[in-house]
């Protein structure tokens, strides 16, 4: 959307990665609590993550992995585009870590350029509790599309997969309150999402990464200059560079996601393509290397970017 159209959007500088004619910006939301890690990841013990030293201090304490939970805002073709929309505020959860929350996630995107009504795009990589949050926000005793001029893309496939799920209340509470309120407004589009992956923006592929759910996506972005790879809950960690083979608890189907994860570390490793993580802790992306038969993240801080005037 251009400034023209767009009077309430206010440029703003800020960090991020730019890719060229892409720049892709990390929007906060919460650091998971620490026993997140050991729940998530079981098999990424002290000792495992022991045998990869990188890993330490940003990405994990002495004992577990650091999580976090954050979207990433991107801009391109002169669009406005969230990919994820985490946890979300005032939610009823059975996990007390994403019970009740209260962010200036809103202010954070909108202090970076992307006030709610400015947004284009709103990309739900799976529909999990934890990607969905701020598909929504409460207006009086109604949730309503947090992002009124956007339209929400999820795939095909994982639509109709929770729709055949016979689903258990907390998930029921979840499509209630963060996915109905935008499907009964008629924003959310469903893409079929070939091998090859399918154009959403220009430069913005959503690309199949099942196993975690069955039709989740990946976001890759193919700027001018450079590539990257938004994961969703593909790799939810780094320690999953190290340790392919470390699955999360909630897979769906553990061997595909398996699967998934090398056939992208693969085209990643010693690239200058970007891993950017939907839960990597900051600074949450780098670049892929081998070593000792599986791979490392060389890190990335983001650095200054241009203002978000597309
Ligand atoms: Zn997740």
């Amino acid at each position: 959307m251009s400034t023209a159209t767009s009077p309430q959007a206010t440029p703003s500088t800020g960090t991020g990665w730019s890719l060229g004619d892409i720049v892709v910006r990390r929007i906060d939301e919460i650091e998971l609590p620490r026993q997140t890690g050991p729940w998530l990841l079981p098999d990424a013990t002290k000792e495992v993550l022991d045998e990869a030293s990188w890993l330490r201090p940003d990405f994990a304490d002495a004992d577990v992995p650091r999580l976090a939970s954050h979207s990433f805002a991107v801009t391109a073709g002169g669009l406005r585009i969230v990919v994820d929309t985490g946890i979300g505020n005032g939610k009823t959860r059975a996990n007390p870590a994403w019970n009740g929350l209260d962010t200036d996630f809103l202010e954070r995107l909108t202090a970076a350029g992307f006030p709610p009504e400015s947004v284009d795009l709103v990309i739900t990589t799976h529909l999990h509790t934890d990607h969905v949050g701020w598909n929504t926000r409460l207006a009086g005793e109604d949730w309503v599309p947090a992002f009124p001029g956007a339209r929400y893309l999820t795939s095909r496939t994982e639509w109709d997969h929770w729709a055949a799920t016979d689903l258990d209340e907390a998930r029921s509470q979840m499509f209630r309150d963060s996915v109905l309120p935008v499907s009964d407004a008629g924003q959310y589009d469903l893409v079929d999402v070939p091998e090859h992956g399918h154009e959403v923006a220009p430069g913005v592929f959503l690309v199949p990464a099942p196993g975690h759910t069955p039709g989740q996506v990946a976001v890759e972005l193919r700027g001018s200059d450079r590539r990257a790879l938004i994961t969703g809950d593909s790799i939810h960690h780094p320690v999953q560079l190290s340790h392919p083979h470390v699955n999360s608890c909630v897979d769906i189907d553990s061997a595909q996601a398996v699967r998934t994860r090398g056939r992208m570390l693969d085209a990643l490793a010693d690239t200058d393509a970007l891993l950017l993580g939907t839960h990597f802790p900051q600074p949450t992306a780098g670049t892929v290397r081998r070593e000792n038969g599986a791979y490392r993240l060389l890190a990335e801080h983001a650095g200054r970017v241009p203002a978000a005037t597309a």
